[in-house]
């Protein structure tokens, strides 16, 4: 079990005049990401804040199998989204981050992936930065890479792709307002975290923005998980492909040609 050198922490402590009198905050947040799913992606520091913190607040993309590893005593508050569930609205959490820090908790705020890549950690954590907490952040296998590598998908490769983008594909207004011709450059991988809902626009998009309607496309549901599923097609056919197949979140998207090497590399087997 590691001990807590306060003078490791560079970060400012709250100000001087602000707690006269009171306790000194002894409390910290870390900000964990928890990976794609199957525990055995998490990092060895993941591991280890999981056993010795004092709260565990976690999102809803966190498997089962990640909350195995937080101590039996230590306290878990649910933060994620959850559909008809009352939840915490961002400023709710923010809020609450900031209150065990002060009680002198160690937090572990537990996101999926990384909690830099769509996850709104930076949110959260100037919220702490704002209010003096001192702060650490622990990166995570994002699901860009770890669901890929689930797939037998490779983001990058020789002879099919030297870039790679991560967009989200989350809909404002009922449309993906994504940057379009960027998307559609030829010799990149295109990931879309938060796009199912938005496939079909999406696809359309690219075709009108000239991509090839034949252009490979992958959409991975519960990627690294025993409920694996990959549907693979084009951008012509793959709407109706993932409806037809019945697929739900979370989903990650994957466009390019890269795609093609799903068939040899597809060595995951889910349900063993
Ligand atoms: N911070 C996370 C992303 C949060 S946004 C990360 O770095 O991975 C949530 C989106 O991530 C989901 O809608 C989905 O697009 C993707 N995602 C996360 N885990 C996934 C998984 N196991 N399988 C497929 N998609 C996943």
């Amino acid at each position: 079990m590691e001990t807590m050198n306060p003078m490791d922490d560079c970060l400012p402590g709250p100000p001087a005049s602000a707690n006269a009198g009171a306790p000194p905050t002894v409390g910290r947040v870390y900000l964990v990401g928890a990976g794609p799913g199957d525990a055995e992606l998490l990092t060895l520091r993941a591991v280890r804040l999981l056993q010795k913190a004092d709260v565990v607040v976690y999102d809803q993309l966190v498997s089962d199998a990640v909350l195995e590893f937080v101590a039996p005593g230590a306290q878990r508050i649910f933060a994620g989204k959850r559909r008809n569930e009352h939840t915490l609205r961002q400023e709710q959490i923010n809020a609450l981050l900031v209150q065990l820090a002060r009680e002198g908790k160690q937090v572990v705020r537990l996101k999926g992936g990384d909690p830099f890549i769509f996850g709104r950690g930076g949110e959260e954590m100037q919220a702490l930065a704002e209010q003096g907490i001192a702060f650490e952040v622990v990166p995570g296998v994002t699901a860009a890479s770890g669901v890929s590598s689930y797939a037998g998908i490779p983001l990058t490769h020789r002879d099919y792709a030297q870039s790679c983008l991560f967009v989200t594909g989350h809909l404002k207004d009922g449309t993906a307002d994504l940057d379009w011709p960027s998307l559609v450059r030829e010799r990149q991988t295109v990931v879309i975290y938060m796009g199912l809902n938005a496939l079909p626009d999406i696809c359309r998009q690219m075709i009108a923005h000239g991509a090839s309607p034949e252009r490979p496309i992958a959409v991975v549901q519960n990627g690294s998980l025993a409920t694996q599923r990959v549907v693979t097609g084009t951008l012509a056919d793959m709407a109706q492909r993932v409806a037809q197949a019945g697929l739900v979140s979370p989903c990650l998207t994957l466009i390019g040609d890269v795609v093609r090497l799903h068939n040899t590399l597809d060595w995951f087997q889910p349900q063993a």
